[in-house]
């Protein structure tokens, strides 16, 4: 039990721990720490005469930004190539162009136009060694309509050699994000496909998928799109919505799976917000400040599903997975805001989250759901073998296991297509109760309940009428000679039995048939097959009669 309730836990800790020691290996920084002799970091440049290293900052109308520094030939020589690079990596702008002694050497995006989505790629740009004066000027103009500043690492100058190193390798990395894209999506189909599988009756399932869904549209803002189809305002409300609304949806299926109205609470909140914000906000930058401001949502939504799942710790696995999640997220929440808040490059989100989280997020919520996919199907299967037992006891007599009086009227009355009745008395039984004993007594019904069951075919049924006293119905065709049955059953019977204490009994049967002709009545039907019997009683039992009008 003990194993059952640690082995989850221990594994998304040991996937999150995986993923953290990927971004430190992956990263540009811990890439450049590595060979830092051998790059220039350009972090003195000037804007207005000002120092101004293009920190990040929100701006209320768009401009154009002219960034100045100088690189002495000196520095150059110290990493001495024949064709340098210049690296930007993920300066947050809508376009730049980048001068280098006033030549153009590279552009990024459609300058002076708000159409694309650059601010998390790598650019980069040749300088050649003969090009390089004593003292060079390096300009940037930057277009920037609501943000601008870089968001991870100055602008830096390396060899080409190197320079290509590090791009591969952070390109791999914002590869990264198209398959978590990929990924995510695809959990969105496994989602809902399990929603449908279990015949909707598992409503989280969709708001887990939906959550999934705007996840992936959440993290496609992500990509380095450099002319977008819609316009950059547009792009920025669906991929700051689809956030609040991905963990909207998140707490709406923690609200349907343990049934805590906190979560319905916080989603509610998150969701009229979000809503107000649609309808209030009309430009980009207000539109960044607010969606920053309002993620402290967020963290509100993840403080309601630790709650709940703290609720519910002890009695569900999957409280103690989104536990542990929760704890994980919001300890990466929490970080950010603390770098966000004290960093001089803040980007002013409280809550923002990369990507490898996201996905190792949504591969737990998957696991958790298929895990509780695969429980949901086992309790079915428990309780559709709980219901055969049910019918089993409420159908059949306990002591033969031939079905009970009520079953046998129920299927009389319910039978349309003709039928035969065979109807059977134990000659002299009461006797045998009197001379060896109940048990003997239970012993020989029991007995002539298997001689009946062995005669007759599954598809037919074999009833214990009452008492002494069985009933069988021929429905099968394949089986309609009841004389026939009946004769066997008789022959068999005719074998003497020994019970428990070794007494000689011997058995005889008084036998009624009844065979339908029309649309009879169930009542008429088991009238005339006693009547059979009777006759067979009265003629000196131990003998088959049919009813003879
Ligand atoms: P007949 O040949 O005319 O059928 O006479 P009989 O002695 O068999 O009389 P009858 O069928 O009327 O009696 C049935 C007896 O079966 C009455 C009752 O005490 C006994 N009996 C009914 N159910 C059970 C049971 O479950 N176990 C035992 N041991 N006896 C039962
Ligand atoms: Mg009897």
């Amino acid at each position: 039990m003990k194993r059952k309730i640690l082995h989850p836990l221990i594994f998304i800790i040991f996937i999150f721990i995986i993923i953290t020691i990927l971004i430190r290996v992956l990263s540009l920084t811990n890439l450049i720490n590595k060979d830092n002799t051998k790059i220039i970091i350009l972090d003195n440049f000037f804007l207005d005469n000002k120092n101004d290293n293009l920190n990040y900052r929100i701006i209320d109308k768009e401009n154009i930004f002219v960034f100045e520094t100088e690189v002495s030939k000196k520095d150059f020589d110290r990493i001495n190539c024949n064709i340098y690079k210049i690296i930007l990596y993920r300066l947050a702008a809508q376009s730049y162009k980048v001068y280098f002694n006033d030549m153009l050497i590279g552009e990024v995006g459609d300058f002076g136009k708000s159409n694309s989505n650059i601010w998390n790629g790598i650019h980069y740009f040749d300088i050649d060694k003969n090009i390089l004066k004593e003292e060079n000027k390096i300009r940037l103009e930057v277009f920037a309509s609501f943000e601008i500043g870089l968001l991870a690492f100055p602008i830096f100058i390396t060899s080409s050699s190197l320079a290509v190193k590090m791009i591969n390798w952070v390109n791999l990395f914002l590869s990264f994000h198209l398959i978590a894209i990929g990924s995510i999506m695809l959990l969105f189909l496994l989602l809902i496909s399990l929603y449908f599988l279990a015949g909707s009756s598992k409503p989280e399932y969709l708001y887990f998928s939906i959550s999934a869904l705007f996840l992936s549209i959440f993290a496609s803002g992500n990509l380095s799109i450099y002319t977008l189809p819609v316009s950059l305002f547009l792009f920025k409300r669906i991929i700051a919505s689809s956030l609040f609304v991905c963990v909207g949806f998140f707490s709406l299926a923690v609200y349907k799976q343990f049934k805590n109205k906190a979560n319905l609470f916080a989603s509610m909140i998150l969701f009229t917000s979000l809503m107000l914000m649609l309808i209030f906000i009309k430009d980009l930058s207000l539109l960044k400040r607010v969606s920053s401001g309002l993620s402290f949502l967020i963290l509100l939504n993840i403080i309601s599903w630790i709650y709940t799942t703290i609720l519910n710790f002890k009695k569900s696995r999957n409280a103690k997975i989104l536990f542990t999640l929760n704890v994980i997220l919001l300890i990466l929440g929490g970080y950010d805001i603390f770098f966000n808040l004290t960093k001089e490059t803040h980007s002013y989100n409280a809550f923002s989250l990369n990507m490898p989280i996201l996905m190792f997020f949504s591969f737990i919520i998957m696991l958790l759901v298929v895990f509780d996919y695969i429980d949901l199907q086992k309790n079915i299967a428990i309780e559709k073998e709980k219901g055969k037992i049910l019918y089993e006891k409420s159908t059949k007599d306990q002591m033969t296991c031939c079905y009970n009086h009520q079953f046998i009227t129920e299927t009389l009355q319910a039978l349309k297509e003709p039928y035969s009745i065979i109807m059977i008395d134990i000659d002299n039984f009461k006797p045998i109760n009197d001379n060896y004993g109940h048990q003997t007594g239970d012993y020989v019904i029991k007995h002539i309940a298997k001689i009946l069951k062995k005669n007759v075919s599954k598809t037919n049924y074999v009833g214990r009428y009452g008492g002494d006293e069985f009933i069988i119905i021929l429905v099968d065709i394949k089986q309609d000679n009841a004389k026939d049955i009946a004769e066997k059953i008789l022959c068999d019977v005719r074998i003497p039995l020994e019970d428990h204490k070794g007494n000689k009994l011997d058995l005889t049967l008084s036998i009624g048939i009844y065979t339908t002709k029309g649309n009879e009545k169930s009542e008429v039907v088991s009238h005339k097959a006693d009547m059979a019997l009777y006759l067979s009683k009265n003629n000196g039992k131990n003998q088959i009669n049919e009813y003879k009008e």
